[in-house]
């Protein structure tokens, strides 16, 4: 009797484990195509705007976007970590940040062709589930809500990773939902453009639904619940405030609520949340009427360590991370998250980059899964423990940024991992954490 309890029990272990699957998360990487180390500290690269960048190293620097060589570095580091991903999400901002006139739309859609060109050609039978990203478009941030030029030419690039109908829904608004593929996956990617929300976004500005994208967004959750499917959200733009200074928002609030009301809504068939932009690591709780959580948004780093330029904002750089989740194929939920990445200044120091492990989610923060219940619990370590808020704040630059995150560190970062409704993050709860 024993020994068969304990076989059932193996042989229900041996099924788990074969259900569990692995994709790649890779965002903003951001190439300087004339990045150039050995210029002098005023050449070394556009995306430096005016400032000099001194000592720059063959493998980029933090005042720049990425050389080509780290960016053809990630890529084949996800080769050689995890050869045989289910599928890859790739949530944009290809481009450099350099002022439009130095980067007209064919130069952008070149940057665009050939970052697919590497993925493909590293990763050439893997799906790969693109995002625009806010950069990805000329001018930048000036996403229309109706079809144009970069809308058809990208839809063709990336014609190989899409069904017939994800182009044509493409060429309309750079928005598409596909069925993933395998057996005992009733899975669903849907992939937004959010950019359409952007408060810098000047083309939708006074829409309601911008491309009729919500409506989309709200029939397409409406059928997988019909359907039993679980889905996942990707994106570009986040909802939400920026956790590295105050009150930085990117969509509109319009927008942002609308957005939080359909998570409110289809929580039950949405099993996780990509999103880009931040260029650090980070996530986003969203939660019921009755407070408790419901869903995870998490934030990829960045491949550039491009150092913001955004006001209120001290020293923010990273390292360039890379991002595998552990994932149930049939039910879609998150087993654990993990980061890779290469510490630039010692790539450069030792003249090769070594990726290697930064953290497991589940370790990090001694939590069972990546799941919206376990984040909630990370969250609250986060709160209320001076060693778990310091960990976190580590790997939010992605171990860049070493120095100790006191109190105002501590109310931005837990403030903007909690509130992502504009509402909240005013409240008297989040006023209560700034010490006002
Ligand atoms: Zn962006």
């Amino acid at each position: 009797m024993r020994l068969l309890r304990v076989l059932i029990f193996l042989a229900h272990l041996g099924a788990a484990r074969t259900e569990t699957g692995k994709f790649w998360h890779i965002s903003d990487l951001h190439l300087d195509p004339n990045y150039n180390a050995s210029g002098t500290p005023l050449q070394v690269c556009p995306s430096a705007g005016s400032q000099p960048v001194p000592n720059a190293g063959p493998w980029g620097d933090y005042l720049c976007d990425s050389p080509w060589v780290l960016i053809n570095s990630s890529i084949h580091a996800m080769k050689e970590i995890e050869p045989e991903p289910d599928f890859i999400l790739w949530t944009g901002d290809d481009t450099p940040h350099v002022p439009n006139d130095e980067l007209g739309e064919e130069a952008v859609l070149g940057i665009v062709e050939r970052l697919t060109a590497l993925i493909r050609e590293v990763f050439p039978d893997t799906k790969v589930y693109a995002a625009l990203g806010n950069h990805d478009f000329h001018p930048k941030n000036q996403f229309p809500a109706e079809s144009n030029n970069i809308y058809n030419r990208v839809a063709e690039l990336w014609r190989p990773w899409l069904s017939n109908e994800s182009v044509a829904l493409f060429k309309k608004g750079a928005f598409y939902s596909e069925r993933l593929p395998g057996l005992g996956r009733a899975g669903r990617i849907v992939v937004l453009n959010t950019n359409l929300y952007y408060s810098n976004n000047k083309q939708t500005a006074g829409m309601s639904d911008p491309g009729q994208q919500f409506q989309w967004l709200e029939d397409v959750l409406t059928r997988a619940s019909q359907a039993k499917e679980m889905v996942y959200i990707i994106g570009h733009v986040p909802p939400g405030f920026f956790e590295k200074t105050r009150n930085k928002a990117w969509f509109r609030e319009g927008f942002n609520e609308e957005y939080l009301k359909v998570v409110r809504k289809h929580h039950g068939v949405i099993a996780g949340q990509f999103f880009g932009h931040h260029h650090t690591d980070s996530f986003r709780m969203f939660y019921d009427d009755a407070g408790a959580p419901i869903s995870v948004m998490f934030l990829t780093p960045g491949v550039t360590p491009w150092k913001t330029t955004l006001p209120g904002v001290v020293n923010g750089a990273n390292n360039p991370g890379i991002r595998v989740f552990e994932y149930d194929r049939a039910t879609l939920s998150l087993q654990d998250m993990v980061t890779y990445f290469v510490n630039l200044s010692q790539a450069n120091a030792q003249g090769t980059p070594r990726w290697e492990l930064e953290y497991r989610v589940t370790e990090a923060y001694r939590v069972r899964d990546a799941g919206a219940r376990s984040m909630q619990e990370a969250l609250k370590r986060i709160s209320s423990e001076q060693a778990a808020l310091q960990r976190y704040y580590v790997y939010n630059s992605v171990s860049y940024d070493l120095q100790a995150c006191g109190a105002g560190c501590r109310a931005e970062h837990v403030c903007a991992l909690r509130a992502v409704a504009f509402d909240a993050y005013a409240g008297p709860r989040a006023k209560r954490a700034w010490g006002g």
